[in-house]
Formats: structure tokens, sequence, C-alpha cells
């Protein structure tokens, strides 16, 4: 399987796993992560944020019901909602989930925007867990032809040494724990060496989820900076 589809499948087996009720996808683009999402009977809510409107616009619809959900409804109760807006914003619709995933997504943003990332997402939205993939520099020179980033919108590709620092501060600073992994193997005998193509950190909160209420302090008042461009109730 393609490595983009490896990094979603990563994220569904972490779902049938936890089974988090709530469940928000940042820099969601498409929506095709959310769409495979939308399939897990545990998830009750399901939303998406990007910073490109008009890419989350132009195949939203298919996360509405589909005829077979209606003759065969599978979902005890789902609501979908999908908004533009920027990671380095806060907004308080997003606060209180149980599951944050950040797919290829940090290393679009400024080192200083990566900064308010953290801040955002660990600090203010304080999830049960969160999940984080970006590239693996190390794994570059296994691309032949590579000169310079996968992508020419990437703003950095971190080495696993320069990713694990990022999160382990940010477990520090938020009251995380970290375990890192990855999809995308190399040949027979270079894994060590190099690492996965993609490396992932998963996060979890410290404290159990039902200290979530007394975490969240009063700052917590109504900042509403995202535009909802979506929402429908299953
Ligand atoms: N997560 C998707 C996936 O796995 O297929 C898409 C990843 S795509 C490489 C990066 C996405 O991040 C783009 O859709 C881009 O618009 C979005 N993005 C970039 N900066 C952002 C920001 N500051 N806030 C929210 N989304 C942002």
């Amino acid at each position: 399987p393609s490595l983009h589809r490896q990094r979603h499948q990563f994220v569904i087996d972490f779902v049938r796993r936890n089974k988090p009720r709530k469940v928000v996808d940042l820099g969601c683009s498409e929506c095709s992560l959310l769409k495979k999402l939308k399939f897990h009977r545990e998830v009750e809510l399901l939303v998406g944020v990007d910073i490109n409107g008009a890419k989350v616009k132009k195949k939203m619809h298919g996360l509405g019901p589909i005829s077979t959900d209606y003759l065969q409804p599978t979902y005890d109760q789902l609501r979908v909602e999908l908004y533009q807006g920027s990671v380095t914003q806060k907004d308080v619709r997003l606060r209180g989930f149980d599951l944050v995933t950040s797919i290829e997504l940090i290393e679009h943003l400024t080192l200083a925007d990566v900064e308010c990332f953290s801040e955002v997402v660990f600090g203010y939205m304080i999830p049960v867990a969160v999940i984080v993939s970006t590239p693996n520099s190390e794994f570059n020179p296994l691309f032949t032809g590579l000169t310079g980033f996968r992508h020419s919108d990437h703003k950095f590709e971190w080495t696993r040494a320069e990713f694990q620092s990022w999160a382990l501060k940010v477990c520090l600073e938020y009251g995380y724990e970290v375990e890192f992994t990855g999809v995308g193997q190399a040949p027979p005998g270079q894994q060590e060496s190099v690492g996965f193509c993609s490396q992932i950190g998963v996060f979890h909160r410290r404290a159990g989820r039902d200290h979530c209420n007394m975490l969240f302090g009063d700052d917590a008042d109504d900042v509403f900076s995202y535009t909802l461009l979506y929402s429908i109730n299953y």
C-alpha cells in the first residue's frame, strides 16, 4: 500500500484499539482520513480543520450519509464538522477531544508556528491522545534523485533526534508521554540506521480523561477563530 494509505491505516488501527468518541483531524485537506473514520461506530464527533477552505470544500459532501446508511444504519450517533482555520490559532470548539491527528502537517509550518501548534494542541485543546506524523529526513537518501525536501512547501524535515527532542519538550511542558514509531519500512538491514519513511509520535495525556474539566481554566472563554464550512448529523 502507498505510504499515504499506511499513515491513515495507522490512525484507523489506533481508533479500533482505543475507541475515541471525539476525533479531530488537523490539516484534513480533502477529508480522505475523515471518510475512513466515519465507519467506526464508537466515534460520535468527527471534526476536520484545514487552513485551505477550498481544498476542504472540494470533496466534503462525500462525508454525508450515503444511501446504505439509511437502509442499514450503523451509527448510534455521528456528527461531522469541517472548519477552515489555522492550527496556530485557538478555537474553543476543539477542546475536550479524545484524539487529535496531525498527519504530515507540521512540516508545512515555520518553526515559530510549530511552537504555536504545540501550545494550541497540547496546552489548549488538551486532548487525551495525539498522533503526529512527519517525514523522517534520515530516510531521504533512499529516494533516488531527491535533492532538498520531499515537497516544495515543506519548511523543514526532521531527523529522528530532532523530532524526538521536539516531542519530549512538549511532553515535559504539557504533561504528556510519547511513543515513537512510524510507517514505511527501509530495505532489510537498513531499518536501524535510517528509520521509517514517515516518523510518528503517539502522545497520551498523563492525567486520566476524568481530570479534563479541571485542566480547562477560565481562559476557555469563547474563542471562535475557525469558520464552519460543513456540518451534518447522522
Ligand atoms: N493530513 C492530510 C493527509 O494525511 O493526507 C493532508 C496533509 S497535506 C500534506 C498538509 C495540509 O495541511 C494541507 O491540506 C494544508 O492546507 C494544511 N495546512 C497547512 N498549514 C496549515 C495550518 N496552519 N493550519 C491548518 N492546516 C494547515
